[in-house]
């Protein structure tokens, strides 16, 4: 396609027959451009070299198409999943070991190779070079979940880019502050504030909806084996979903908690959404709970008021799907005043797992 390959003016089209076209969007309102400039375009005065974003973080891609960069995304890590359509783009990481072992086993190998200086994840830097980024993004909030700078620069050779976004949001306000980041890199700041109000008037909308009613305590666990309770922005959603979150902080780290802790705490609803699990491997964990001492016996357990949710895209992300967490959540604690649109795809009940 020569020049048109990564033009900010061009689209590409594909005929029935398969064949690939470039639809010049500059002939739209300029005759000398043609509509479809026979290729490769070597020279063209109206070329405008598109912005190539590299996203290692999937609240990164999730906001960068959100705020209407998604065109500009190039390459992503193997966490990036939202949009589905992002899983066609080169995938740029890849996790150091088996993460298909039980959570036992995950935590003590992170932990071993945390200790060791190992790294969690692979990139693929000729990759990402080969991909010609001007933008990489990444985080530095979480050492376990998602590539950092570090993994970056630890990688064999060094990175060619223009700028780098590493997210931190560790609180709700964080979160916004990670979309306006990204808004910036992106010459989008207006689109950042109008996806911040959006997400904003989703949750006021079921703050308002929850807030006479009697607010149960909620235990949020983000991992099983050993138990972590969900800390940063999940005290928040929790409270915006007309809940009072318990053995954990706003803004805080998640932290470990022992079993005693939380049958002391003895809350009226536990959330188990594990970080990295979707809902089906969650549901797996079901087993592991069920090994711990007096589980059954437990007053969430007793009430039916155990869920099991899709950690991965939900819970443990800072990205745009918060709004659809705090309405999972109110469909678990306040299930008389919100249909439960997500139950079955998001969230499922222990027990009835549907
Ligand atoms: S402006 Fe030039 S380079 Fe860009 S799409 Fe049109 S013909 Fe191709």
């Amino acid at each position: 396609m020569g020049l048109c390959a990564d033009c900010l003016h061009a689209r590409r089209v594909e005929s029935q027959r398969g064949s690939t076209f470039c639809l010049c969007g500059r002939s739209a309102d300029d005759p000398t451009y043609s509509r479809y400039p026979p290729l490769p375009v070597l020279r063209c005065s109206g070329y405008v070299p598109r912005q190539r974003i590299v996203s290692l973080l999937a609240s990164g891609t999730e906001i960068a198409c959100a705020l209407g960069g998604g065109d500009a995304l190039v390459g992503r890590s193997h966490e990036c999943d939202n949009p589905e359509w992002v899983r066609e783009l080169p995938c740029c990481t890849s996790p150091t070991f088996d993460i298909t072992l039980s959570s036992g086993e995950i935590d003590r190998e992170v932990r071993r190779r945390l200790k060791a200086g190992e790294p969690l994840y692979d990139v693929d830097l000729a990759l990402v070079n080969e991909l010609r980024p001007g933008l990489l993004i990444t985080q530095t909030q979480c050492a376990v979940c998602a590539v950092t700078p570090d993994d970056v620069a630890r990688a064999a050779g060094s990175v060619v880019v223009d700028q780098v976004v590493a997210l931190s949001a560790g609180s709700l306000a964080g979160i916004h502050e990670g979309v306006r980041s990204v808004g910036r890199a992106l010459g989008r700041p207006e689109a950042a504030k109008l996806l911040i109000a959006d997400m904003e008037r989703e949750l006021d909308w079921i703050a308002n909806r929850v807030r006479d009613r009697f607010a149960p305590r909620v235990v949020l666990l983000e991992w099983t084996d050993p138990l972590f309770s969900t800390g940063n922005w999940g005290p928040e959603l929790v409270a915006a979903a007309g809940g009072r979150s318990l053995l954990s902080e706003a803004g805080q780290y998640s932290a470990a908690v022992s079993w005693g802790q939380v049958v002391e705490a003895d809350p009226d609803y536990l959330v188990v959404a594990p970080c990295g699990f979707g809902l089906e491997r969650t549901r797996r964990e079901a087993s592991v709970l069920e090994a711990l001492p007096g589980w059954s016996e437990t007053r969430a357990v007793r009430l039916g008021h155990v869920a099991l949710a899709d950690g991965n895209r939900y819970f443990n992300r800072s990205g745009t799907t918060i709004p659809e967490t705090v309405r999972i959540l109110a469909e678990i604690l306040h299930p008389d005043c919100f249909e439960p649109t997500w139950r079955g795809r998001a969230w499922c009940a222990y027990r009835t797992q549907a």
